[in-house]
């Protein structure tokens, strides 16, 4: 409580004076970017379609028309583009998926997206082979120096294959070194990958459970059986193992049984810090596919306001302008994704918060307005953008995100995606406090969604970022009828053809929320302020590498 009471004592002077003359979001002006943007005829804003070309058009000329400066890609004549060239690696596996063990002198057969989901693997191979190598169970796969955890202790995984739990350690019994219940980025799928690749394993078979997955079999399966994107990277093979995969909990349970071990006994094993890796006695993995990958080229979209005293420092504010694209029919036949809330909103959002700041003085640092592509497909926008900043990251103040604000009304309350320790966080909750609202914490830290936004690419660098979230607790109707709306959202329309532009829309709620953002990128941008990562983030020793390039 006393950090929270002093950072709000801190701030509190500057907060009145944004607070009495803050400039007003329009939530017509909201709603005329939503409409286009999400019409028919911007083909659901698939990356590298004819979609994506209206999409960034339209962007771009907004941008102008605001009177941004083009913060892109810097061009051979000493002049930014508004874009920022994004290239993707694209991976298909073509033809069957060979997959199974031996244990026990038996060869059993895994199907793809039954008992197994393996991913096209994104190391530009042309196909992944592997013949009869060892399998060891490495607990929850986590590599923790900063709260003195290792799961893989000096086990040497060159050329192994992994068996790993999702979710981490302390997320069965809900207390301990992760923070409890609530999933650290050690718990994300993406992570388990990642310390495998580093560590040179040769593949990744991630044990699905219902609860600490936060989802079912089904989203694993489908999810991880189609077209993958990635960055394209210089060295993918340290992101990525040959193989990923998930297996389902029941394959893993009877696989461990046929080597002579229990499952969930190594389960409870693997919630201590003592834990040591555990090969399967006699068991080997094989696999066996083609994969098909090009690179294609889609674009992040970036214009500014240059600071007046200290240009070089940022605060971003981003969102993505990308969807689903065309796909699928629904039940009435419409296969447009048109992705109006999701996250034609976000856009509209910081567009307007551009113009919100340009009918202002230029404040003493720069502010960059980042809409990114490809989120849909992994966070690949901003991703791209966090490994090949447009400008520094040490320097960077802080990220806003802004994605899928609901249409509902307005709300007393305000939100976050997970629950961040940064101080972006306390600010946006006493600033909610200043205005007669509260900050409701997220409701389900153990779904992980602090690792699911665009914030993210820039808070696993450091960068202290939020994503923002609208709250449920109607001023017309209270939480009854803010959650009804947000089932009906998720039910009917998110991801779905149906998320489309009504006009009927109450969006002053999505105006209140901006003005919060809006006073807290003011305040960052007119003050000496570096917001933090505080005691518990994972990310905060990442962050404190770089503070002496911020004074
Ligand atoms: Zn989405």
């Amino acid at each position: 409580m006393k950090r929270l009471l002093l950072a709000t004592a801190l701030l509190a002077a500057p907060m009145l004076a944004q607070a009495a003359d803050a400039p007003k979001i329009d939530p017509a002006k909201l709603s005329a970017h939503i409409k286009v943007l999400s019409s028919d005829e911007f083909e659901g804003r698939g990356p590298a379609t004819a979609g994506e070309k209206k999409a960034v058009g339209y962007i771009v000329d907004q941008m102008k028309a605001i009177g941004l400066t083009p913060a892109g890609d810097l061009q051979k004549d000493g002049k930014r583009a508004w874009t920022q060239n994004v290239p993707l690696g694209k991976f298909e596996i073509t033809g069957p998926v060979s997959a199974g063990v031996t244990v026990g002198g038996d060869r059993q057969t895994w199907t793809q997206g039954e008992q197994i989901a393996v991913r096209a693997a994104m190391t530009n191979v042309d196909a992944v082979s592997i013949k009869d190598a060892p399998i060891v169970f490495v607990g929850y796969g986590v590599k923790a120096p900063e709260r003195n955890w290792d799961d893989f202790k000096s086990l040497d995984v060159k050329g192994k294959i992994l068996v790993v739990l999702i979710n981490d350690p302390d997320f069965e019994t809900g207390s301990g070194d992760f923070g409890g219940k609530a999933m650290t980025y050690y718990g994300r799928w993406t992570y388990k990958y990642e310390e495998a690749a580093r560590l040179g394993a040769a593949g990744v078979l991630i044990v699905h459970e219902t609860a600490p997955a936060s989802y079912g079999w089904n989203t694993v399966k489908n999810s991880n059986t189609n077209v993958m994107f990635d960055i394209v990277r210089k060295a993918p093979a340290k992101q990525h193992p040959s193989l990923e995969a998930w297996i389902q909990r029941d394959t893993a349970v009877a696989l461990f049984k046929k080597a002579g071990l229990d499952f969930d006994a190594l389960k409870t094993q693997a919630q201590s810090r003592d834990f040591k890796p555990v090969a399967l006695p006699g068991a080997t993995f094989s696999a066996d596919y083609k994969v098909k990958h090009e690179t294609i080229v889609s674009k992040n979209i970036a214009g500014r306001i240059v600071g007046t005293k200290y240009p070089n420092e940022t605060v971003i504010y981003s969102g993505h302008w990308d969807h689903l694209g065309v796909g699928a029919p629904d039940a009435r036949g419409d296969k447009i994704y048109n992705g109006a809330v999701d996250n034609a909103d976000g856009i509209a959002g910081i567009l307007e918060l551009a113009r919100a700041f340009k009918s202002r003085p230029a404040p003493q640092r720069s502010i960059l307005f980042l809409a990114v592509t490809a989120e849909e497909k992994g966070l690949l926008g901003s991703e791209y953008y966090g490994a090949n900043p447009l400008f520094p990251l040490a320097t960077t103040v802080g990220d806003i995100n802004i994605d899928a604000l609901s249409a509902a009304g307005p709300a007393k309350d305000v939100g976050t995606s997970g629950d961040g320790k940064v101080d972006l966080q306390d600010m946006l909750v006493a600033k909610a406090k200043l205005h007669g609202r509260y900050f409701t914490p997220d409701p389900a830290p153990q779904a992980g969604h602090f690792y699911r936004s665009d914030h993210f690419p820039f808070a696993k660098r450091g960068v202290p970022a939020i994503s923002i979230g609208s709250g449920n607790d109607l001023y017309k109707g209270g939480k009854e009828a803010g959650e009804k709306a947000e089932a009906d959202y998720t039910d009917n329309r998110y991801h779905q053809p149906a998320d489309e532009w009504r006009a009927d829309w109450d969006l002053s709620g999505q105006a209140m929320d901006l003005g919060l953002v809006y006073e807290i990128g003011a305040d960052l941008a007119n003050s000496r302020v570096w917001p933090k990562w505080q005691a518990g983030s994972e990310f905060k020793a990442l962050r404190d590498k770089t503070s002496a390039q911020r004074k």
